[in-house]
Order: structure tokens, then sequence, then C-alpha cells
């Protein structure tokens, strides 16, 4: 099977190799088996068996076509690990057998003064992303990791330690790198205090790499059933964030707010417990607009920013900080078809911390 595609070199063609996967076919229908095509591995590129796939709540959000501009059908997934099949002729990272990983992105244009810098996720052309992003190589769209196999430009392939457990190891590549990435940014280390905002997929990852990093970490929580957990992955402190005694007792207090709440919140609660050059930092996505007061922020110059992921090279460094760290995910491990209700259960927040598809299960 191949297909011929138009590419600057002139027309090429493109052999395919037909694979299973679980998508969607519209915004209303659940997820199901499908198969789709992979091209077979080019020079540079890297086959994976998928071995473990995370479940992010952006892939919630494209499969229901929540963020619109969602193309189907639609196979999500970009907390990728497994192990290499094949690779190109002039691949030199990678061999058969070894383990890789791929993350929310597979490529960028790699020329824009972003990309040079290592900060592909910004890219000035837009970052190819992992599942629905238009597919230089087939024409149509990229899917993503629920799926049997994968094939990735090795420039987009991660090494992953050994010493990790691989099925905890895949949420690294989203909730990992989404909370690493800031966390460096803003200098989170020794002498610092540091608050998480939100316990789930995102916090409490955050949570431990800003413990691995040596800062003070507080958590704020709606929930009081979350102070056990919360401690147990090593705050220093606990705060039921509707209790404004608890509250007061931080105003000022922060060197940094890492906010992973995608509920409606008052983020000027949160402003006001920063520190003078404190920053507040947002990697949840609320769906509405967030009032922020000027007087949350001038009396005391906080900023308040926000941060998409992390760049090739920082994704890397996150996956050996962890493997140094020994830092995982807290996850559930689930079935291919179990991902309907697995979502549901997304929708409540009932997951600790993170859904993990045995991709073993789709392969049966
Ligand atoms: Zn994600
Ligand atoms: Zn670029």
């Amino acid at each position: 099977m191949e297909t011929v595609r138009p590419t600057a070199e002139g027309v090429t063609t493109v052999k395919l190799k037909e694979v299973r996967a679980f998508g969607t076919r519209a915004a209303e229908a659940p997820l199901e088996s499908l198969s789709i095509n992979r091209r077979k591995p080019a020079a540079h590129d890297v086959e994976i068996d998928i071995l473990y796939c995370g479940v992010c709540h952006s892939d919630l959000h494209t499969a229901r076509n929540e963020w619109h501009g969602t193309v189907y059908p639609c196979v999500p997934g970009h907390e990728i690990v497994g192990k290499v099949v094949s690779v190109g002729d002039h691949v030199k990272k990678f061999k058969a057998g070894d383990l890789a990983a791929v993350g929310c992105m597979v490529d960028s244009c790699r020329e824009c003064d972003y990309c040079k810098e290592g900060l592909e996720q910004y890219c000035e052309e837009g970052n190819t992303g992992t599942y629905n992003s238009p597919d230089s190589h087939l024409g149509s769209h990229t899917f993503g990791g629920y799926s049997e196999s994968i094939v990735v430009n090795e420039g987009f392939v991660l090494r992953v330690p050994e010493n990790l457990d691989l099925a905890a190891t895949a949420p690294l590549l989203c909730a990992g790198i989404t909370t690493y990435s800031p966390l460096k940014h803003w200098k989170v280390g020794p002498g610092k205090k540091v608050g998480i905002v939100g316990i789930g997929g995102l916090g409490h990852m955050a949570v431990k790499i800003a413990k691995a990093m040596g800062a003070n970490v507080t958590v704020f929580t709606t929930s009081q059933s979350k102070f056990e957990d919360a401690k147990r992955l090593g705050a220093d402190e606990v705060v039921l964030s509707t209790d404004k005694e608890q509250m007061n007792q931080f105003r000022g207090k922060l060197h940094f707010i890492l906010d992973a709440v995608s509920a409606q919140h008052n983020i000027n609660t949160y402003l006001n417990l920063l520190r003078v050059d404190g920053s507040l930092v947002l990697v949840g996505a609320p769906e509405h607009p967030l009032p922020v007061a000027a007087f949350s922020l001038i009396p005391y110059r906080r900023s308040f920013a926000g941060s998409l992921i992390g760049g090739i090279a920082e994704t890397q460094e996150m996956l050996d900080f962890c493997g140094k760290h020994n830092i995982v995910a807290d996850i559930e491990m689930i079935s291919m078809d179990q991902v309907n209700e697995a979502y549901e259960r997304l929708l409540k927040g009932d997951v600790k911390y993170r859904f993990v598809i045995d991709m073993a299960s789709l392969k049966t």
C-alpha cells in the first residue's frame, strides 16, 4: 500500500502500513476501534510499538471537539511510551529494541527563532501536534497514541530512563513536562516557597517535581479529602483554599504559584499570596476569562503568566531528571475499551491521578 504525495523535492511515493487504533468519528460518538495508516519509516524516522499511552484531558477536549477544529476520525493520545521496532537508514539516536517516548509534538518548522532556541512548542509556524495536526507526510492529519504503533522523526523521539516503571512514565510526556518547564523557567529550587493549586494529573506531578527541585511546597485544594494524598506526594503544607483564615496565613508569602485548575476560580485570591516579584503561572485552562484586579498585581510588582508544555531538549532533560529522582506519575491502568468510561470519570475528577492505557489490550 502506498500514497503519492507532492513535496518540496517533487512527487514522492510514501509507503503505508495499516495499524489498529481507537478513536472517534464524530464529537458526540464514543471512541471505538478504527484502522489507520502510518507511513513506513523514512530515512530519519523511528517506528515505535506503543506499550502504554496516558489519558490527558486534552484528549477528551479534542475527541469531543470542545476546542473546535477537530478533524475526524480523531485518534487522541500524546503520552506515548514504547519500544523501537525499526529505524530509517540515517537514524543514529535509536535502534530496534530501545525504549522510546513521544509527547505532544511530532514536528515543527525547525527554522524559526523559537525552534532554533529549543522552544518548538512555540514554533512560529505552529508545532505539529501528535494528533489533530496537518500531516505533512500523508496529507491528512496526525493520529495519536491510542494505537498499536507510531512513526515519528527522530528529532521528536525521546529516550526513556531504564529505571522507571514504564507505564507510570507515560504521563511525564505531557503532565510532567507541562509542570517541569514553568518550574524550571521561573527558577524554582532551594529557598523558594512554591504553591501548587489543584491536585490532579498536572498538580500531582508539579508537587513531586518541585520537591525534587528542592523547593518548599504548599498545596492548595478545595477538597479536605486530598490532604493526606498531598502530604504523601511530598507537600510540606496543605491549605484548604475555601478557608479564609488558612489562606490569609499565606498572604504575600510565596515566590511562585503554579495553577493547574481548569475550572473557574478566583485568581485574585492566589495572586495575593505572592511576595514582591512573585509569579503566578497558569497551566490549567478554564473555559471563560479569569478577571484580574489591577491591585492584585501593582503593589507587589507581581506577574501573571502562562506556559505551554516544553521543548524537545527540555522534555529529554525532564525525563532524565525524573529518572535521577525516581519520579513517575500515580496511575490507574485501564484497557483500551475502558477509555469511554475513563473519560466520564475524568470529568468528575475521579482518578488518582492519571489513566494509562495498556496498549496490549488493543492488540489482542
Ligand atoms: Zn496533554
Ligand atoms: Zn519553528
